[in-house]
């Protein structure tokens, strides 16, 4: 298995995710289908071997593609979570497993509603090397999460909680190159000497893999450097009654407080590091 990011738009990230079997190919959020095509061809990929799209949700820079994807690739199937997803040919819902589209690559269907009700990330495991990724949309980032534009902090406690318990190597490819803000952000709530932290900023003040840092950070990773993974960590509770954002009680009660504070600080945008 092989997945290779297309960049798209203006910060967004789109996927060819490949069989090392017999090479045939699914393209994932494909906004720029020519952008996208084009990028399939360079890497060998002949139109006849792209066997279909997985859609995370149906915002428009994650699904615009679609329509041209299926005039493209007619009779190619369409994957989503619900049918606001233009071209959609396939509902899938949480726990669904799509292992007959690509050779030696099991796909399965996370259901992480609260940025959109229909968001669906899509965790793959090569399935004679075991390497794994998830393709977390605009659920998950690098250092950061989406924002709650259709759902709850609940919610996006239990997405977290979901993607947490991934297996801890499954490598993140996330929607958007949002990293540098978000890590702004995550450097001003969690302690600078946690080495992962440090190590982040590290990576993006060295411009590490040319500034593109999907793909090469792990579930693991975003369990230390990630502060929307961590709101049981007191660390983080603390952090949030120092900068007075627990309010006049001075108390932060529970994890969704927790999720629903950081939301607003980050919102806000006025907490942060100079990184
Ligand atoms: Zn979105």
């Amino acid at each position: 298995m092989k997945i290779h990011p297309v960049p798209v738009r203006d910060d967004n990230y789109a996927y060819i995710l490949q069989s090392s079997v017999d090479g045939s190919a699914v393209f994932v959020d494909p906004y720029d289908v020519d952008a996208v095509s084009s990028a399939a061809t360079k890497l060998g990929i002949s139109k006849d071997k792209v066997v279909g799209l997985l859609t995370t949700h149906h915002h428009h820079d994650h699904s615009g593609g679609n329509d041209a994807f299926s005039k493209s690739f007619p009779g190619k199937p369409v994957f989503g979570g619900s049918d606001q997803i233009p071209a959609l040919t396939e509902k899938v819902a949480d726990g669904d497993s799509v292992n007959n589209l690509l050779q030696g690559v099991d796909i399965k269907c996370l259901s992480t509603p609260c940025h959109t009700q229909d968001h669906i990330c899509y965790h793959v495991v090569d399935s004679s090397t075991g390497k794994q990724g998830v393709f977390t949309g605009d659920t998950l980032f690098i250092s950061g999460c989406g924002r709650f534009f259709e759902g709850t902090p609940t919610e996006m406690l239990s997405a977290m909680d979901k993607l947490s318990s991934l297996p801890a190597d499954t490598l993140v490819y996330c929607g958007h190159e949002y990293t540098q803000s978000n890590v702004a952000f995550s450097a001003a709530i969690l302690p600078p000497s946690e080495p992962a932290i440090s190590q982040l900023v590290k990576d993006l003040q060295d411009k590490k893999n040319g500034g593109v840092t999907t793909g090469i950070y792990t579930i693991e990773d975003e369990k230390k450097h990630n502060p929307f993974m961590r709101c049981r960590d007191q660390v983080v509770k603390d952090k949030l009654v120092e900068l007075g954002a627990a309010g006049a009680g001075g108390k932060v009660e529970s994890e969704v407080e927790v999720m629903r504070l950081l939301r607003e600080l980050k919102n806000g945008g006025q907490v942060k590091a100079n990184i």
